[in-house]
């Protein structure tokens, strides 16, 4: 008998007939997110999970005690209760890297729609306000020498850095250690302290990853540092940032904009930021291209096929399990 998966949302066919070749799957036929009862319920026969979108924690766990392995889509797994997976002996896994190119990207796109005002001009056009052509109106902020400050210089941010490089940006960044001589040469990518970072970025974008030490890690003393002329690009997560701060310091115009992809209590919104039009909102499409949502799903699978065949998965989250 084929051991038995779950996989919490529907995933592209290809990744399931790789799965289904090895194991009973059964997939969750809604694009939505199973709560932790529901979930635990599915998952009580399964000896691995490829979750998608869904919390795991101690509630789905102890209803699931076959599990060997919960196989994350996705980078960021501030989803899962880690530490109680790893006492339980379950494996935790991740996509890392097969995502960086197009979270990169949107990163880029809001940094340049909040920076040339792109959403608004639009809304401009279509609300039929557009009856001339003004040369005083609609200014926006050149890219071109200005300061790109990156928080978290990982994978993301690093390719966020390139981006900027090709805008000629200057690079700074503020991350837990200092990135490798080569990375730092080659981005001519400088390290400072917190406070400078905030204090010198014209363009501030968030690339830490979800956890306790980052829980609002740009609040409001953090937002008082920064330029009047300068924007917050966040495609990280949205308890990174204060939001109620946040919205404070757009309202009263204390920093030019924001870009946002990720929300404190998404898919709510604080209502004030639906009122700003100096902020472009997105609904957590940081990684939705085809080629990577794809790419997650066939490297989430693999990562499960590993761990069920008792190999090592290439990303591990949790190597404790592995004593
Ligand atoms: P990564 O390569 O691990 O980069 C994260 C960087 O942040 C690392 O350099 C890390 O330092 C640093 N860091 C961690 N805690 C920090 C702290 N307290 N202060 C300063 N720096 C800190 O991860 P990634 O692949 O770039 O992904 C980053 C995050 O982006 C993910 O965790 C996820 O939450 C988010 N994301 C969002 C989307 C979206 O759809 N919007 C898509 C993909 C990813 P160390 O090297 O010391 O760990």
């Amino acid at each position: 008998m084929k051991p038995k998966i779950f996989v919490s949302r529907p995933i592209p066919d290809q990744a399931i007939e790789r799965l289904a070749a090895l194991f009973e799957v059964q997939v969750h036929p809604a694009d939505a997110a199973l709560k932790p009862p529901q979930l635990g319920q599915a998952c009580r026969e399964a000896a691995g999970l490829l979750c998608v979108g869904v919390r795991v924690n101690e509630e789905v766990l102890s209803q699931a005690p076959h599990l060997k392995v919960v196989a994350n889509c996705g980078v960021g797994y501030d989803n899962i209760d880690v530490a109680a997976c790893t006492r339980r002996g379950i494996v935790v896994t991740n996509t890392p890297g097969v995502l960086t190119e197009a979270t990169a990207d949107l990163a880029f796109a809001l940094l340049l729609a909040v920076a040339r005002r792109v959403v608004e001009c639009d809304r401009y056009v279509r609300e039929g306000r557009w009856q001339r052509w003004e040369f005083g109106s609609l200014w926006g902020s050149e890219l071109h020498r200005k300061t790109l400050g990156i928080c978290g210089f990982g994978r993301i941010g690093q390719a966020v850095a390139r981006r900027g490089r090709g805008f000629g940006m200057h690079i700074i960044y503020h991350s837990r250690r200092r990135a490798p001589e080569a990375i730092e040469r080659e981005l001519d990518g400088h390290l400072v302290d917190k406070e400078a970072l905030l204090r010198e970025s014209d363009f501030l974008t968030l690339h830490v990853p979800y956890s306790p030490e980052t829980h609002h890690m740009i609040g409001a003393r953090e937002l008082g540092w920064m330029k009047p002329t300068a924007f917050l690009i966040n495609t990280a997560r949205g308890k990174v940032v204060d939001e109620e701060a946040l919205v404070q310091v757009l309202k009263s115009r204390q920093i030019a904009g924001a870009g946002l992809d990720v929300f404190e209590h998404e898919p709510h919104l604080h209502p004030e930021l639906l009122k700003l039009d100096n902020v472009v909102l997105l609904p957590h499409v940081g990684s939705a291209t085809r080629e990577t949502r794809l790419a997650m799903a066939m490297l989430a699978g693999e990562n499960l096929i590993a761990a069920l065949e008792g190999r090592r998965p290439p990303n591990v989250v949790n190597p404790e399990v592995y004593g």
